[in-house]
């Protein structure tokens, strides 16, 4: 089987590396790798990716705003920590130099991006900044890693219309604002209206749902889909398949949804296969979710994508 997930065990990104003194954040990627070898009885085998360079970045990017990510000042603001919370004496790596991990992590949203229009469907397990704006980073997000694959392959002739269908728990607000003005590009955002950000960007078509509504998530999602679909006709997709609206996902601001894993794996598959009935290529990326059981939604959604180009399990989700 030719490989179509993009992966590298350099995504872990030990934040204490860089002197902070904080926990690391699971690699939902490698979990959901080892999820499919117990089922496969056989390792996935997945390509790794190129770091992106500042050619890249700069399609989206400001170059003053780069320049600011080479202050550390710049990524505690980004990461929300305190000045408190940074030890540069304890850390490993200068805290500058987590840009390459990003480089890195972006590189496989384009390489996924890439695998797509060769093979139909591919994913990227990690990455998704889709609040990184061309001036600004925030809510994790440093460079928009979306917005660059897609401005990429435009230039290199390769597509001429995108369309970004954001499913995380958050607005795709960055993303949104990248391709405001932008007609080859429709940018589709399901998220919750309370939830972070307060102020909302104007997508091309945005579905905010509120708390109230929350048990209308999929019909709402569904409909959204089909009209995007009836409005543009894209030569590919990036699907951004946030897991935050899942039950289990642990960040305080995401308990507006908390929906179940039935619903989580049939969001997943109502797009992956929309696309792939279309013959519409289709990369995935993970964006947001946090905690330690959040990888379950983004398994059953690559083992989804897996069957979908034709590979088979045997048997259904089991429990590590
Ligand atoms: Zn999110």
């Amino acid at each position: 089987m030719q490989p179509r997930l993009v992966f590298s065990p350099q995504y872990k990104t030990p934040i204490s590396d860089f002197g902070f003194d904080k926990p690391f954040a699971l690699d939902r990627g490698e979990m959901v790798l080892k999820q499919l070898e117990l089922d496969l009885g056989a390792a996935v085998p997945y390509l790794e990716p190129k770091p992106i360079g500042d050619e890249e970045i700069l399609l989206v990017h400001t170059s003053e705003y780069l320049k600011t990510l080479q202050i550390p000042k710049t990524w505690i603001d980004l990461f929300e920590f305190k000045e408190s919370e940074y030890f540069p004496d304890r850390a490993k790596r200068p805290l500058p130099d987590i840009l390459n991990d990003f480089k890195l992590k972006s590189g496989g949203t384009l390489l996924a991006a890439q695998l797509s229009l060769e093979l139909g469907l591919a994913a990227n397990l990690g990455a998704g900044y889709h609040h990184a704006f061309p001036d600004q980073g925030r809510g994790y997000c440093a460079i928009n890693d979306i917005a660059i694959a897609i401005k990429f392959l435009q230039k290199q002739g390769c597509i001429k219309k995108a369309m970004i269908v954001d499913l995380d728990f958050h607005q795709g607000d960055g993303t949104a604002k990248v391709f405001q003005n932008d007609p080859s590009v429709f940018t589709f955002s399901v998220h919750s209206e309370e939830g972070w950000p307060e102020i909302k960007q104007k997508s091309d078509l945005d579905i905010p749902i509120k708390q109230s509504e929350k048990d209308l998530y999929l019909e709402k999602t569904s409909a959204g889909l089909t009209k995007a679909l009836s409005k543009f006709a894209p030569d590919m997709v990036i699907y951004v398949a946030g897991s935050d609206p899942y039950e289990k996902d642990v960040l305080p601001g995401t308990s507006f949804f908390r929906l179940p894993l039935s619903v989580m794996k049939e969001r997943d598959e109502l797009v992956i296969d929309t696309f792939a009935d279309q013959g519409i290529p289709l990369s995935s990326v993970f964006a947001g979710g946090y905690g330690p059981d959040v990888w379950e939604v983004h398994y059953l959604s690559i083992r989804r994508l897996l069957e979908r180009s034709g590979l088979s399990f045997g048997q259904t989700f089991t429990r590590r």
